[in-house]
């Protein structure tokens, strides 16, 4: 980097005195942000054990109770969501005893008062896993991964039907648990969520709770991510796209108050809320852990008019993404199962793709490996606006992880949907960008530690 440094500073300099010219801003530029990461060897690991194998498995036995629906039997073995509920219990508890007592596994079980598709009051469990961080300072810190295990047919209150769920949400579901299985294995500064929530059909309602107590207990979610429709790679629209997964985040906080909308107004950072900078970290990550896999990034909060877990997190000020295919079918989602016209309808696993599944399962555990492996985002990042300049001022508080090396300011042009820029600048707490107007540029920081793993960027809020 040095040698290619001082080489564009000659080339400047000669540029500077043939031309009189001042200096572009791109001459501020060091590198693309796409050559940043340094592979973790832990995390290229755990990449390659997700196992479709495994997640087909799952899927046929969620299947096999026959009904995932909330309201259906609690105390059935073989059919309803105890069953499933008891399986999953099971299965997650297997993947703790890899962990070496880091993981434990609960059962989080409420009831449910009489609701719109709730006729009579209703037991909802939601399994959660929690792999504990072995970094002092970032155990308390967060990270959550989630899949819905309940189903439907065509009507969410019909709990006798057969609702199959093979890609609603048995496929997120499996991949939850297949990242629990890997994951437990290896050890991460922060800690690790894995979760099945029932109710989701019913109105989100495992979720909400979920996300009720951790507000409540002052539990420091710094991203969630719900996997919900990840299982078919083939559209209703005939498109088969094998490579690519949709992650929605959305631009302004569902939780902003007036008086930061005010700001927002003032100094622009529709596209830069807290989950934004968490998909283009997914984007990133992502696709450098997993070969020939995309993420598209859609700049919405959930579908059109639609909604899952993840938004009853960001209801409560958590960052939150939701992964779903890229092309759904609508013959094989909250229908009853059944032929008509020689066309196959409902949610059967013959309609999932067991490797793609896999792959987005691949790109979750990456993600979340990185996250829980990284410092966190830096905190109170601001533009210091005590002067009218054309530098811009930027100043954050200092990280409390031992192995903090270093920060990065990140730079794009306003119209650019992922950080274009980054530039290294020590063990420092405020850094100044000569010559590029916080007018021209957005601006980000992010924490770097002793092994070349980097936080999320945090988008800075003006102070005076
Ligand atoms: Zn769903």
């Amino acid at each position: 980097m040095k040698l290619r440094r001082r080489r564009t500073a000659i080339f400047l300099s000669i540029l500077t005195v043939t031309s009189g010219f001042v200096l572009p801003a791109s001459a501020n530029r060091r590198r693309p942000l796409s050559t940043a990461y340094v592979s973790q060897p832990q995390i290229a690991q755990l990449v390659k054990e997700i196992d479709a194998r495994n997640i087909e498995r799952t899927i046929r036995k969620l299947v096999s109770f026959g009904t995932r629906n909330t309201l259906s039997a609690q105390n059935d073995p073989n059919r309803g969501i105890g069953a499933a509920r008891d399986y999953l219990f099971t299965e997650f508890s297997k993947a703790a005893q890899q962990s070496g007592g880091r993981m434990t596994v609960e059962k989080q079980t409420f009831e449910q008062p009489k609701a719109a598709r709730v006729p009579t009051p209703t037991m909802v469990t939601n399994i959660v896993a929690t792999l504990r961080g072995t970094q002092p300072e970032s155990a308390s810190r967060t990270y959550v991964v989630s899949g819905h295990y309940d189903s439907m047919c065509g009507s969410p209150t019909d709990a006798v039907c057969d609702a199959p769920g093979g890609n609603d949400d048995a496929s997120g579901t499996a991949a939850v648990l297949e990242m629990a299985r890997v994951m437990a294995k290896y050890e991460f500064d922060a800690t690790i969520i894995f979760m099945a929530v029932a109710g989701e059909e019913q109105g989100l309602l495992g979720s909400t709770y979920a996300a009720e107590q951790a507000k409540m207990k002052g539990v420091d979610i710094e991203a969630m991510f719900t996997n919900d429709i990840i299982g078919n790679s083939l559209g209703g629209n005939g498109v088969r796209n094998t490579n690519t997964v949709r992650v929605f985040s959305e631009g302004v906080p569902s939780n902003e108050k007036p008086e930061e909308a005010t700001v927002r107004r003032g100094v622009g950072g529709e596209n830069d809320s807290t989950s934004r900078q968490l998909a283009r970290f997914i984007k990133d990550v992502g696709e450098f852990y997993v070969g020939g896999m995309k993420v598209m990034m859609v700049y919405r909060r959930d579908r059109y008019l639609r909604g899952g877990d993840h938004i009853p997190f960001l209801e409560r000020g958590f960052p939150a993404v939701r992964f779903t295919e890229t092309n759904e079918n609508y013959n094989h989602q909250h229908q009853n199962v059944r032929l008509e016209n020689g066309v196959q309808y409902g949610d059967l696993p013959e309609f999932d793709d067991f490797n793609y599944i896999a792959n987005v399962a691949r790109v979750n555990a990456a993600a979340l490996a990185a996250l829980a492996l990284a410092p966190a985002r830096p905190k109170n990042v601001a533009v210091v606006t005590a002067r009218l300049t054309n530098d811009t001022d930027l100043k954050w508080d200092a990280n409390k992880e031992p192995d903090v090396l270093r920060y990065e300011i990140v730079w794009r042009d306003t119209t650019s949907p992922v950080w274009t820029n980054a530039r290294a600048v020590g063990k420092v707490t405020s850094y100044t960008m000569l010559r590029m107007s916080k007018d021209n540029y957005f601006f980000g920081v992010r924490a770097i530690d002793k092994q070349g793993n980097k936080s999320p960027v945090s988008f800075p809020h003006p102070v005076r």
